[in-house]
């Protein structure tokens, strides 16, 4: 019997711990369960040379902060890539991984979409790099990373947030992790889309009807969704997603 295919996602940063509560939980922990994905978090610190695993440096031309290194990134996705290093020498392999993509989180990389996540699903193996401070040696998206994402128009304090939000994005994309069809038609599965509102029960929110507050309005659902009628169900789901 052929082997099942598991993605694999690797996350370097200096903060595991900020990482590994939500890759754990909830439908991406399930995922893991099932063998479908793999999400590994690492201490970037193992791979510095540095005697004190320091993993940041000065800038060149001087100002304010720090600038992590190239070092410690190169040797680290060497090594995940099956190349040696921890200790150099004859170093140590990890099992090679088929396709690999080597992602850096940045505020200034290209804003990454839906059609991004639905390219790297395809990928058997994908190294997500977060940086910190004043952000990471220019080397590193140079050479060591494939592509440089920014997941919007802010600055936040680490990669971290953004590595959980596109391997979020991807995951779910993986065969067997969300059900077919709640792909389908959802928001951004084509350029511009947005579904149509959803709704549950009940048909008729009352607010403030549980306390003792008075009733004062009455929330409801558009009677349409009521029917059973799977045509006028269908139609009314149509003429309110939109496509921008
Ligand atoms: N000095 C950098 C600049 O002006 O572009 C910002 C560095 S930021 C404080 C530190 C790190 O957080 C970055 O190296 C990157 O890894 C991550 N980061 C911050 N904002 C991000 C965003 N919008 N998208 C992706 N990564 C981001």
């Amino acid at each position: 019997m052929a082997k099942k295919k598991i993605r694999r996602f690797d996350i370097l940063t200096i903060f595991p711990e900020t990482v590994t509560p939500y890759v754990q939980a909830s439908i991406l922990g399930r995922a893991q369960e099932a063998g479908l994905i793999e999400v590994k978090t690492h201490d970037l610190r193992v791979w510095s040379t540095d005697k004190h695993h320091k993993v940041d440096d000065t800038p060149y031309g001087g100002g304010p902060g720090m600038v992590m290194k190239v070092e410690p990134f190169e040797r680290a996705v060497r090594e995940l890539k099956g190349g040696g290093v921890r200790g150099e020498g004859r170093g140590r392999r990890e099992e090679v991984r088929g396709k690999t993509r080597v992602i850096l989180t940045s505020a200034s990389g290209e804003t990454f979409t839906q059609k991004d996540a639905k390219r790297l699903e395809k990928y058997d193996h994908l190294i997500f790099l977060c940086g910190r401070y004043e952000g990471v040696d220019h080397r590193v998206e140079e050479y060591v990373a494939d592509e440089a994402f920014s997941i919007g128009e802010y600055v936040l304090t680490g990669g971290e947030l953004p590595a959980m939000v596109m391997i979020d994005a991807i995951a779910r994309l993986v065969p067997g992790v969300i059900e077919k069809d709640s792909l389908a038609r959802e928001s951004h599965s084509k350029k511009g889309y947005r579904e149509h509102p959803q709704y549950t029960k009940p048909a008729v929110y009352s607010p403030g009807a549980s306390g003792r507050g008075k009733t004062i309005a009455q929330w409801e659902i558009p009677d349409v969704l009521l029917s059973g009628d799977h045509k006028k169900i269908e139609e009314w789901r149509n003429k309110h997603s939109v496509t921008k």
